[in-house]
């Protein structure tokens, strides 16, 4: 089908496609139009990655702004939302404004009102709704983007129960889902009154195998020979074969650290196939990546790319990650090691994707954990690029004969797994029905079963059994915990309910720290981290051997701190939680303390993204109690800021004026205090080769801290660095346990912080 040939679109949409490299509409593309999707139809297209289920929905959005409508374009990850935009902007003169919307959880972002296309996760969506977002109500298309993830089951509900709010807020709402090939489509389509589109065409053949010992064998039995030499790894020996045509390779790998070390691995081999104007470009590229920002990823991003290869993770800075893309797009990095997270959504084609690692650690099932099937095959279905690769190739690495049939049977054989609701769990019923409720979706028990009957969940049960008990013990909880009021048939949300929904909690959490904070005098940093660490909604770390001993007694040392009934030892369960919670708060405090990040990823065992993510958790819970707090009237609400303020900057307290300077960070500030700059005021007054010094000569950065300080006269020119300072730059202690060299808090387990490990030595 040729682009003019779609009916429903502005005149100037197939040009635009044309200069785009698209002359023709792909057959799902041609399918999903026969289906009405530019004529306001709702449409399911469940079809393999890369065959262009993106150009699907721009139809879709751009048909319904076209005919005088908005639309919402709904992303799995935040990471994504950016880069979507991005491409939709290509449509602005055709007059769609594009928006995105990212700001926190409690704002209705009424700006967003004048946008014809808004880009947001499911999350953002929900809470949008809940906070009443006017434009909403005027939307008449929205796009599901890998919709088969109503199928996680901790992101997957808060999907599927916005889909059912906006269709029920619209009656008349188009609604196009793109999933994956999964065998029950039709039942995700019979649940959003739309036509199936299901397909496995593919713009270039797969041929997926498992590569063990020598050889590669494929599905279709035939054999290619890639020798791996003695001390080499399968990887490497793959990576040279494909390099040695002239083809990339796509590595996923299960964390940011993986692949970051297969990265340097994979340029060790990449090196060796580089012509000299590839060196010369890929310097240039370093240097553009070195450039994005001053921290260790650039630097190690640059180290690798320069040599030929990448990484590339939910760690990247947009800027990176499009850096990498683009140069890979352009054949001039020959290898990308990813995580599957992202580069599922990201358009990176290749001529060999290798699945190193097919297990991945899960805190839930308690160890390592295979992949879905559908994760592996979306994997696969990044390889072969259209228009250079004749086929793609999938390949996935057995150590052993038994590991070759296994990776037959569980991925190049198997069908992937249907898509099941989980909104039963409970977790997910607790919130859903608080907001329900709450956003007056259902002000009666029939009301709420009524609701719940628009989801996919009701779609794919028999009967309503299961599903009323389910709504009828979370009613019970969500009223003993004081969130919702019966009165006779009528169902209300308290202020208290209204709050915890619009602060985005999981009720239990909500629960959990208003109990703690009822309990709370004068409560310690500690004690609050461990509060809301404690919470469903903080992913505690786990205990490993000997932790188990660690905590018990650094929980009994600092037993005065907690808040709540510390469980007792025989109430194993409870115990061993209160313990993760301990050692997740313990982290926290360590990074409020300025204990290097290096040293913390060290003492837990983590990755710096994931100490990361622990702090940003722990900002919004702590600004969340903070809330609750002053909601509840209590006392201990300007402790709690100060904690949260704390674990978000990373620093003591001494320091929070410092940081609360945009440009200063926790090392910059503890480097400026020692050199007796302690304050913003003194920024403003201070020698500036003071300052200088203690930003390590870097003129450019102490011009613009000084200028965000709000002095004067920030220029550093003709300043030289003071003595004193300058004799410190040396070795990299810069800010680095200052633990170690300060008095501390005064606490008891500050001794504690001297342990060399607490037995992560993984
Ligand atoms: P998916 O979302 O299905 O994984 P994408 O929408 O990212 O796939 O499309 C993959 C690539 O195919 C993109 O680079 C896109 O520009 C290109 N593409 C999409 N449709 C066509 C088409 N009809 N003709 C040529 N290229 C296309």
């Amino acid at each position: 089908m040729n682009p003019t040939d779609v009916s429903g679109l502005p005149s100037g949409v197939p040009d635009v496609l044309r200069e785009s490299g698209i002359e023709e509409l792909y057959p799902p593309q041609a399918a999903a139009v026969d289906a009405g999707v530019t004529e306001g139809e709702s449409v399911v297209a469940s079809v393999p990655t890369a065959s262009g289920k993106t150009l699907v929905a721009e139809l879709a959005m751009l048909s319904s702004v076209h005919r005088g409508g908005k639309a919402l374009y709904v992303v799995p990850l935040r990471a994504l939302a950016s880069e979507k935009k991005a491409e939709f902007e290509r449509w602005s003169d055709f007059g769609v404004e594009v928006g995105i919307s990212t700001g926190n959880y409690e704002s209705s972002e009424e700006w967003l009102a004048s946008r014809d296309v808004v880009v947001a996760t499911s999350e953002k969506v929900d809470s949008l709704v809940r906070n009443g977002a006017p434009w909403i109500d005027d939307l008449t298309c929205v796009v599901a983007d890998e919709v088969h993830l109503v199928d996680d089951p901790s992101r997957g509900p808060t999907l599927e129960v916005t889909l059912a709010k906006l269709r029920r807020i619209n009656p008349g709402l188009q609604t196009v889902a793109l999933s994956a090939t999964v065998d029950n489509a039709d039942e995700v389509a019979d649940w959003l009154d739309a036509e199936l589109v299901k397909s496995d065409w593919r713009p270039v053949d797969l041929r997926t195998g498992v590569h063990y010992g020598d050889a590669i064998t494929f599905a279709d039995g035939e054999q290619r020979e890639v020798p791996v030499g003695r001390g080499e790894r399968p990887t490497a020996a793959l990576l040279d074969d494909t390099l040695s045509e002239g083809g990339s390779s796509l590595v996923f790998v299960n964390s940011r650290r993986n692949a970051e070390a297969a990265a340097r691995r994979g340029a060790d081999v990449a090196e060796d196939h580089l012509t000299d104007d590839e060196r010369d470009d890929l310097a240039a590229l370093a240097d553009e990546v070195a450039g994005v920002s001053d921290t260790e990823t650039s630097e190690d991003l640059a180290a690798v790319v320069e040599r030929g290869a990448a990484f590339h993770h939910a760690g990247l800075s947009a800027e990176h990650r499009s850096l990498v893309e683009d140069a890979f797009r352009d054949r001039l990095l020959k290898v990308i090691c990813a995580t599957p997270t992202l580069a599922a959504g990201v358009n990176t084609p290749s001529r060999r994707v290798i699945v190193r690692d097919w297990r991945r650690y899960d805190g839930e099932f308690g160890g390592m954990k295979p992949l879905d099937t559908l994760e592996v095959h979306q994997m696969f279905g990044r390889a072969g690029r259209p228009g250079l690769d004749p086929y793609g190739e999938a390949v996935l690495i057995a150590k052993d004969h038994d590991a070759m049939d296994q990776l037959f049977d569980r991925y190049v054989e198997a069908e992937p797994e249907p898509v099941q609701s989980k909104l039963a769990r409970e977790p997910a019923m607790r919130t859903h029905l608080l907001a329900t409720v709450a956003s007056g979706f259902a002000r009666t028990r029939s009301g709420l079963l009524d609701f719940l009957d628009r989801t996919l969940y009701a779609a794919q049960s028999e009967g309503t059994e299961r599903l009323e008990s389910v709504v009828d013990s979370t009613l019970d909880y969500l009223v003993a915990n004081d969130f919702v009021e019966r009165d006779g048939e009528e169902i209300t949300a308290t202020a208290l309910g209204h709050t915890v929904s619009r602060l985005y909690l999981d009720p239990m959490s909500a629960a959990e720290i208003v109990d703690g904070l009822r309990d709370a005098e004068d409560p310690s940093p500690l004690g609050l981290y461990h509060l809301v660490c404690r919470t469903p909604d903080m992913y505690e770390l786990y205990l490993k051997s000997g932790d188990r001993e660690t905590y018990t007694e650094r929980c009994y040392e600092r037993e005065d701190e907690f808040l709540g009934r510390v469980p007792s030892e025989f109430e194993d369960v409870r115990f061993e939680e209160w313990l993760s919670a301990l050692k997740t708060a313990k982290l926290l405090e360590d990074w409020a303390r300025e204990v290097d990040e290096d040293r913390i990823t060290e003492r837990y065992g983590v990755g710096p993204g994931d100490v990361r993510g622990k702090v940003d958790t722990a900002e919004w819970l702590l600004g969340a109690a903070e809330r609750l707090a002053v909601e509840l009237d209590l006392d201990c609400a300007v402790a709690v800021r100060e904690a949260k303020k704390r674990v978000a900057d990373g620093v003591r307290e001494e320091l929070l004026d410092l940081t609360g300077v945009r440009g200063v960070g926790r090392k910059r500030a503890r480097r400026l205090y020692e050199a007796g700059v302690e304050s913003r005021a003194d920024l403003r007054e201070a020698e500036k080769s003071v300052v200088l010094g203690a930003l390590r000569g870097r003129e450019r950065t102490a011009e613009r801290v000084l200028e965000n300080a709000g002095r004067e006269d920030p220029s550093m020119e003709g300043v030289s660095v003071a003595e004193a300072s300058a004799d410190g730059e040396d070795g990299d202690g810069d800010g680095s346990d200052a633990d170690t060299r300060r008095a501390g808090d005064g606490s008891a387990a500050d001794s504690g912080d001297q342990q060399a490990s607490l037995g992560d030595f993984e």
